[in-house]
């Protein structure tokens, strides 16, 4: 493999992208027009720039990295790559009718891989004519950080496909771990709880946003529940929480606090704004 393309240049694509040009890929990096694709790239810059003052990595594997990575506008351009990974917003629909498009436009080893939080492999795969080559690939956020890459096998990704992801992932110094088609994967699934109940206390007036986050610190979490749902973004934690309630069949468990809903609808969705429960 490559070349890669990511389609989707925000919070996740652009830490994405980033992680394999310096794995040693030919990214293209795909979004909707100039404007978002060009702020993807400067993230992706700053965070370059960041890394070699910190010394995580040194001035010249940034400067590669920067060399190895064009933007693109053309998903027949992108169609492409070897490897296709999808990082628009967590909306089944949109995501299925990339795919069927991009089924059309590439070559017949193309693997197609979604970074979904929670929607079912088996539904995007199911737009396409190669589920067998196609997968899950979660990053977490910061993608250019996490180490973990959870690898979602559909129903019928054929075992050559997961092999090539898992040797992606490695090459790319992250550690992958095999996942089944289930809502929310693992570990999104085990974090449920973590949000959910914090917005009950929340809306029970418990405590504030900022007593919540400071106890849940205080115990080992790196971060409370509301300063990490800043960070994913509140309109993206929404959304995985509604569709993880609707892919159980509305399991009161898992359902939605109307505190989540009107953060998004307010505008107040987190750091890409600078405002979500806190000020940036
Ligand atoms: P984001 O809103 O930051 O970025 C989405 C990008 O997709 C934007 O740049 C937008 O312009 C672009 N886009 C919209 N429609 C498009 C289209 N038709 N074609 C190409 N690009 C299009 O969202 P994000 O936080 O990066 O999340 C993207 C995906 O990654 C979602 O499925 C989400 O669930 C998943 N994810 C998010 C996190 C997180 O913490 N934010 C973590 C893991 C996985």
């Amino acid at each position: 493999m490559e070349t890669i393309a990511v389609l989707g240049a925000g919070t996740m694509g652009a830490g994405i992208a980033q992680v394999a040009a310096l794995g040693g890929y030919r990214v293209m990096l795909y979004d909707i027009n100039e404007t978002f694709v060009q702020r993807g790239l400067s993230t992706i810059y700053k965070q370059l720039d960041e890394g070699v003052i910190r010394s995580k990595i040194t001035a010249d594997a940034s400067a590669q990295a920067k060399s190895h990575i064009v933007s693109n506008t053309q998903l027949e351009e992108i169609a492409h790559a070897d490897l296709i990974i999808e990082v628009v917003p967590e909306k089944l629909d949109l995501k299925r009718e990339i795919f069927a498009k991009l089924d059309e436009l590439a070559p017949p080893h193309t693997i197609f891989a979604s970074n979904t939080s929670s929607l079912s492999i088996n539904a995007m795969a199911g737009a396409t004519k190669r589920s067998d080559r196609f997968i899950g690939l979660h990053f977490f956020n910061p993608a250019h950080i996490m180490p973990l890459v959870e690898v979602i096998s559909c129903d019928f990704s054929s075992d050559s496909t997961l092999e090539t992801a898992f040797a992606f992932v490695k090459s790319i110094g992250k550690t992958a771990v095999r996942c089944k088609d289930t809502p929310a994967f693992i570990v999104n699934r085990v974090a449920r709880p973590f949000y959910g109940e914090a917005f009950r206390l929340l809306g029970e007036n418990a405590a504030d946003v900022e007593t919540i986050d400071l106890l849940m610190e205080s115990v080992g979490f790196k971060m409370g529940p509301f300063k990490l749902i800043d960070m994913i973004g509140c309109d993206v934690n929404f959304a995985v929480t509604q569709s993880v309630y609707n892919a159980y069949f509305q399991d009161p468990k898992y359902r939605p606090h109307p505190i989540q809903q009107r953060m998004v609808e307010s505008g107040r969705i987190g750091r890409k704004v600078k405002h979500g429960f806190y000020k940036y």
